[in-house]
């Protein structure tokens, strides 16, 4: 298990969407950026329209990641809950939780949970 804050995920936006979608050619030729190898050339961002993933990869990396919000990343790449918790057990938005790499996908549980988990475990 590893504790996963908003914050940690909105530092590490760029690098994750470059992990996810790229590697993304580092150089432009006649003002546009060259044809590489990447998943996906498009993704449909906040306003519907889908834009290209090298784009919003840039427009990532111009955020202040010291401060931007959910909504900056959002505003760029849609809606998704990349910079967003949900707790799996109360469904709540959090700013920090214990994330537990399970072999679907991983599971995210809040401090208060997890203090009722072990509350139920020690019989407190
Ligand atoms: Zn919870």
């Amino acid at each position: 298990m590893i504790k996963v804050t908003q914050r940690g995920l909105i530092k590490n936006i760029v690098n994750f969407w470059s992990s996810h979608y790229g590697p993304f050619p580092r150089i432009k030729k006649n003002s546009s950026w060259e044809d590489g190898f990447y998943f996906g050339k498009n993704h449909k961002g906040a306003d519907g329209v889908n834009r290209s993933k090298i784009d919003m990869w840039e427009d990532l990396q111009k955020l202040n990641l010291e401060t931007a919000l959910p909504e900056d990343v959002e505003s760029i790449v849609g809606k998704g809950n990349l910079a967003r918790i949900f707790c799996n057990e109360c469904h709540k938005e959090v700013q920090e939780a214990i994330m537990l790499q399970a072999d679907e996908s991983d599971i995210h549980l809040c401090s208060e949970c997890l203090l009722t988990a072990s509350k139920m475990l020690n019989k407190l």
